[in-house]
Formats: structure tokens, C-alpha cells, sequence
């Protein structure tokens, strides 16, 4: 029994252990620390520019497949704060080009659950790790949405629809939108209106990463 309760205190531990100091490449398994050479030189920022349906620009590093989805899924739900390094480069390369003039930076409130779930809101901690200002806290969410993976672009938009509310006055403030991931652009174009609603002026958006399936179907 003492046993078998000491194996089990000793997995634990060592699962915490990998956590800590984890073995494998995010990207492609190898054994290395992180990422290894090559799935680190996949990360090198490529920048995608788009409009969304409202017109607006969003900038993204790189496109979401192989080894950056490996990467960045595993930073933002397997607690790889590791690879946050190379991922946050990419992500301050897009930021710096779709920056003009004096902006403030806003990102997307992090769902509660997920927030629970990792312990760390990810675009606020890549940002840290690329030195970048703190997102102003202007947008707060109005309801809990449901969990956006499982739907379509429409019932995205549904979903969304006056998710995010205000909090301060925006009138005179410029801003850039900053998110990991741009898929339908709904969670943006939702970001941008409650911005907008406040008086704000949303001048684009920048993302570590765009869905390429996503872009040119409608
Ligand atoms: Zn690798």
C-alpha cells in the first residue's frame, strides 16, 4: 500500500518534473529542450496580410499548421511556457509592422475557464516575453461565451455578438488589436465594434498566427 502510494507521489512528481524541464521538441517530438533548430526556424515570421469582412487589416506571423499549431498548442495547453520565446519573437515581428504611429495595444479577455485552466492568459504572457508594452485593459467579457472551436463561422459571429463590452473612456486613444490566433476573424471584428462603440479608433490587428483554411471561402 506504502508502496503503491509512493509510486503513484513519485509519477506525479516526475510529471511535474517534465513539465518544468520538459524533453521533447513542441514541434516535432525529437528529443531537445523547447524547440529544436529546425522546428525553430519554421517559427520565422512569414507576415500574412488579410481583411476581414469589416475591412480591417490583420497582420499574422505565421500560418497555423504543422509545426507552429504543434507549438503553439503546446504552449497554450500543455503548459509549454518554453517555446513562449521563439513564439513571442514571431508575434512582436507582426506587431511591429502593423504598428503606426502612437497606438495602445488591446487583446482579447481571457475566458475565465481557459484562465483557470493554464494559470496564464497566453497573449499577455508572449507579449512579456517580447518585452512589448501591457495590453490596456479596455475590453471585458459581457457574457461567457461558449467555447468557439466546436462552431462554424456563423454561429461564431452569433456567439460573439456583444460578447465584449468597454471599461474607461476611449475617445482619442488608438488601437491595435492583438490575439495568438485569427480563424473566422469574429472574435477580432467583435473587438473592434465594442472599441469602436467606446469611441476608440481600431487601426488593425496583428496575430502569431492565421488559420489558412479559413481565408478566401467567403
Ligand atoms: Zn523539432
Amino acid at each position: 500500500m506504502a508502496s503503491l502510494l509512493l509510486g503513484a507521489m513519485l509519477g506525479a512528481a516526475l510529471d511535474a518534473w517534465a513539465v518544468l524541464l520538459p524533453v521533447s521538441c513542441a514541434g516535432c517530438g525529437a528529443d531537445d529542450r523547447a524547440l529544436c533548430l529546425i522546428c525553430r526556424s519554421a517559427l520565422r515570421p512569414t507576415l500574412h496580410r488579410q481583411q476581414l469582412v469589416d475591412g480591417m487589416s490583420v497582420v499574422s506571423a505565421v500560418s497555423y499548421e504543422k509545426v507552429a499549431r504543434r507549438a503553439i498548442l503546446a504552449f497554450k495547453e500543455q503548459g509549454r511556457t518554453d517555446v513562449a520565446r521563439p513564439l513571442a519573437a514571431s508575434f512582436a515581428t507582426a506587431i511591429a509592422s502593423a504598428v503606426a504611429g502612437r497606438v495602445e495595444l488591446v487583446s482579447i479577455p481571457a475566458s475565465r475557464d481557459g484562465f483557470r485552466r493554464r494559470g496564464y492568459d497566453p497573449v499577455r504572457f508572449l507579449l512579456r516575453r517580447a518585452h512589448l508594452p501591457r495590453p490596456s485593459p479596455v475590453l471585458s467579457a459581457s457574457h461567457e461565451r461558449a467555447h468557439q472551436k466546436t462552431l462554424g463561422r456563423h454561429e461564431r459571429e452569433l456567439n460573439l455578438a456583444g460578447s465584449l463590452a468597454v471599461t474607461g473612456q476611449l475617445a482619442g486613444r488608438r488601437f491595435l488589436l492583438v490575439d495568438d490566433v485569427v480563424t473566422t476573424g469574429a472574435t477580432l471584428a467583435e473587438a473592434a465594434r465594442a472599441v469602436r462603440d467606446g469611441g476608440g479608433e481600431v487601426i488593425g490587428a496583428a496575430t502569431l498566427a492565421f488559420t489558412p483554411r479559413y481565408f478566401g471561402d467567403s
